[in-house]
């Protein structure tokens, strides 16, 4: 008999989206005459913009003769892809060598298998509320998490407790599920945090095209100091609408330098590469060749325009939250908002008193982590009309 990774036995069931669902279908079930508005999607709904398509297209028909057929790519990515990726770094102002630069199938393969490349005994910081991959990846290789508490009064952006030491910390900033955002100055603290302690950041920027405000940072490396302590995961998907599509890219600096417990230097860039080119064989080269084209002028301009679709319906849930009273975090520079639970209720029964009484669905915090008990998200993703009304149905209940 195998003896098997019983870590998996430590596993949360992750029944958040299968409860809802559940719950819903025995609504639509029992009310068939009362239509249920989904504002719980964390996926986007808009189709790729025509740039995308167009190369999308190109790379299929490159597959059609022998002269332009691609076999087997790099497993790090096709220059075209990493070095569009580093175009679209320097549009931000930022340098980053397209040599760190990793293509992948997305932020959720690389922000899980990233836990591959640290030891045991590691004090691990990861915010809560929180993306699940993050802790769920950690459980699965055996190690212990140390939470840091997002929560109304640090805005939902915790900040570094300089008395304790740690040696990974998770940061996703725009924040999912919270939508908050951190600035310059407290992305600055984590990282000269993260220098002192000799730390690495594991730093999650799926969500940086929503940033509106020039002077918010959408990368880690627009901090001085980062590049020798932070890992950055992005993605297309909410950014270009590539959910389905697939692709993502890893950034990991070549200044990242580690000793091992014997003295020798380890690099984690060449650790990732090893990793990469071991256990991925890489993204496809047509879905390469349409990500290159979301990062030029027109592919640029083109997802913005979806972009601002999402922006006006979190405008408008935002606004609707605000004459209401109601307390959020988000909706600025993020498709979530965060709100707190009116009454005192916790967030599994706002969900039911949501559904019952104005039919609207969204996510109960609690399924992101304690802190998220008495929370609700709510997506942008859905269509106007249907964000417009389902905020015309919260202000008739509260
Ligand atoms: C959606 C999302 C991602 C992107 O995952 P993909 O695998 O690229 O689709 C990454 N991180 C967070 C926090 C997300 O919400």
């Amino acid at each position: 008999m195998p003896k098997l990774n019983e870590n998996y036995l430590q596993l949360k069931d992750s029944y958040l989206f299968a409860e809802i669902a559940h719950r819903t279908a025995a609504y639509t079930e029992k009310n068939p005459d009362k239509p249920v508005i989904r504002l719980g999607i964390g996926d986007v709904t808009r189709p790729l913009c025509e740039c995308a398509l167009k190369a999308l297209h190109e790379g299929v028909d490159a597959m059609a003769s022998t002269d332009t057929f691609k076999g087997y790519g790099p497993e790090q990515g096709y220059a075209e892809t990493r070095n569009a990726i580093a175009g679209y770094y320097k549009r931000n102002g930022i340098d980053v060598d397209p040599a760190a630069i990793f293509i992948s199938d997305g932020a959720k393969s690389d922000t899980g298998n990233i836990t591959e490349l640290f030891g045991e005994g590691n004090v691990i910081l990861i915010p809560d509320p929180v993306y699940p991959v993050y802790v769920d990846s950690n459980t699965m290789f055996g190690n212990k998490v140390t939470y840091i508490s997002g929560n109304a009064e640090n805005d939902f952006l915790p900040m570094p407790d300089h008395s304790q030491h740690v040696d990974v910390i998770y940061i996703c900033s725009p924040n999912n599920p919270t939508g908050a955002c951190y600035n310059k100055q407290q992305l600055k603290e984590w990282v000269d945090y993260a220098l002192e302690n000799e730390a690495v950041i594991l730093f999650d920027s799926a969500y940086e095209a929503f940033i509106a405000d020039p002077e918010l940072p959408r990368s880690i490396y627009a901090i001085e100091g980062a590049k020798k302590c932070a890992i950055e995961f992005c993605s297309l998907s909410k950014t270009a609408g590539f959910t389905g599509t697939r692709c993502g890219y890893t950034v990991v600096p070549k200044e990242l330098v580690f000793q091992s417990s014997t003295g020798v230097e380890m690099s984690l860039n060449a650790m990732w590469n090893r990793r990469q080119s071991t256990k991925y064989n890489g993204t496809s080269y047509i879905v390469q060749h349409g990500a290159a084209a979301v990062f030029s002028e027109e592919g640029i301009r083109e997802c913005q325009e979806n972009l601002e679709y999402y922006k006006k319906n979190a405008a408008v849930i935002a606004d609707t939250l605000t004459e209401l009273g109601i307390r959020f975090y988000g909706g600025k520079h993020s498709p979530y908002i965060w709100f707190e639970c009116p009454n005192g209720m916790d967030s599994w029964t706002c969900f039911d008193y949501l559904l019952e009484n104005i039919q609207v669905v969204g996510t109960p915090g609690a399924g992101f982590g304690e802190n998220g008990k008495n929370y609700f998200r709510l997506t942008s993703f859905g269509t106007y009309e249907n964000t417009v009304e389902a905020m015309r149905r919260f202000k008739t209940l509260f």
